[in-house]
């Protein structure tokens, strides 16, 4: 399996893991339509001989021959899939159809990037897979959590009905360089708050929690589920140390030395208040588990925030 297709691939998640699959000499073919991903992600590769980039909108039709495709593009951040969220579900749900009918046309096994987020606001903790979730329908979530679970739906149904290959992972929050300086997900907030010295905005009482997974630890698990046989998941990815948004505000003060005070803000509607990935089933067939430490994380994280900041003023 040696020509991939990365979907959101100028994102985040996608733009590491472009660079670990052509550090495994994969030949890339990298999609993304730029809505919250950037050209600054894939600079470093961009002329790489096995690195090939189009700009494209999954929610149209793509043709391509390749053998595997790991499908990320999605917004992730709130801000960024609440903008427009009729966009978000036609990402999710055309986008998806569209990836899963290349899919069966080339017989290659596909991987879908979901999220913790189709357990909403959970009821069962910590979430294990057989868990079905409590999500709002018609919320301000929603175009973001269904738009998942229809994804997830749509998966199951192709590989049903159509024996198309697929894996699943439930990613839990994810962070690491490649953020957005503007991305609006806490941990590249409250890292550029504390580096610019401006009030740290925790929301609600900040007792809500969430499992913070290092970037370099995800790809890791996103890679050993594509090349696991006889899995399909859905599989749970992210690190199961749990710490409360005050916490993490704390912690970030603290390694980035900086003067900044908390605020506190109201807490977005739908916010879910406890997160935590059960990873046995991770663990069982995928040997995986994450073996970088929030302090450690965050550390690397402010090192990439301190340069993009100094580069951007
Ligand atoms: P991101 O916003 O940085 O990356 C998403 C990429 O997809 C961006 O480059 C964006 O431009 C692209 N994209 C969006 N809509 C598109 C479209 N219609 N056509 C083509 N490209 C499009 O987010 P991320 O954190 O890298 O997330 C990647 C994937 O992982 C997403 O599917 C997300 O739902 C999933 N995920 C991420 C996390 C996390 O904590 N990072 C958690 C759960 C799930
Ligand atoms: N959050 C916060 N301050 C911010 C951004 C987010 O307190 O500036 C909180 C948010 O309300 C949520 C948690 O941090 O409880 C994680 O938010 P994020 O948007 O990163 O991810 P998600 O809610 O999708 O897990």
């Amino acid at each position: 399996m040696n020509r991939i297709l990365v979907t959101g691939g100028a994102g985040f998640l996608g733009s590491h893991l472009c660079k670990e699959l052509l550090n495994q000499k994969k030949d890339i073919l990298c999609i993304d339509n730029f809505f919250s991903g950037s050209k600054n992600n894939i600079r470093d590769y961009i002329s790489h001989p096995y690195f090939e980039f189009v700009r494209h909108d999954i929610i149209h039709p793509f043709f391509a021959e390749i053998d595997g495709i790991y499908h990320l593009a999605c917004p992730a951040s709130p801000i960024h899939y609440q903008y427009n969220a009729i966009k978000t579900i036609k990402t999710n749900v055309t986008g998806t159809i569209n990836m899963l009918g290349l899919a069966k046309r080339t017989k290659s096994k596909i991987l879908l990037a979901s999220s913790s987020e189709i357990y909403g606001d959970p009821a069962v903790h910590p979430q294990t897979e057989g868990y079905w979730g409590n999500v709002n329908p018609i919320g301000i979530r929603s175009c973001y959590d269904e738009g998942k679970r229809v994804a997830e739906t749509l998966t199951m149904d192709y590989h049903r009905q159509n024996k198309v290959d697929i894996k699943i992972c439930r990613i839990f929050n994810t962070y690491g360089p490649h953020m957005a300086l503007d991305d609006g997900r806490v941990v590249s907030n409250f890292i550029v708050q504390a580096l610019k010295g401006k009030p740290i905005t925790v929301f609600g009482d900040g007792t809500q929690t969430r499992s913070f997974c290092y970037v370099s630890d995800m790809v890791r698990g996103l890679i050993s589920m594509m090349e696991t046989k006889r899995f399909t998941g859905p599989v749970n990815l992210g690190n199961p140390e749990e710490h409360s948004i005050l916490e993490l505000a704390e912690k970030v003060i603290k390694i980035t030395k900086s003067k900044s005070q908390i605020t506190f803000k109201p807490l977005p509607k739908d916010d879910p208040l406890r997160r935590c990935p059960d990873i046995t089933l991770a663990k069982e067939k995928l040997h995986w588990e994450p073996k970088i430490s929030l302090d450690q994380g965050l550390e690397r994280t402010v090192e990439y925030f301190k340069k993009q900041i100094l580069s951007s003023v």
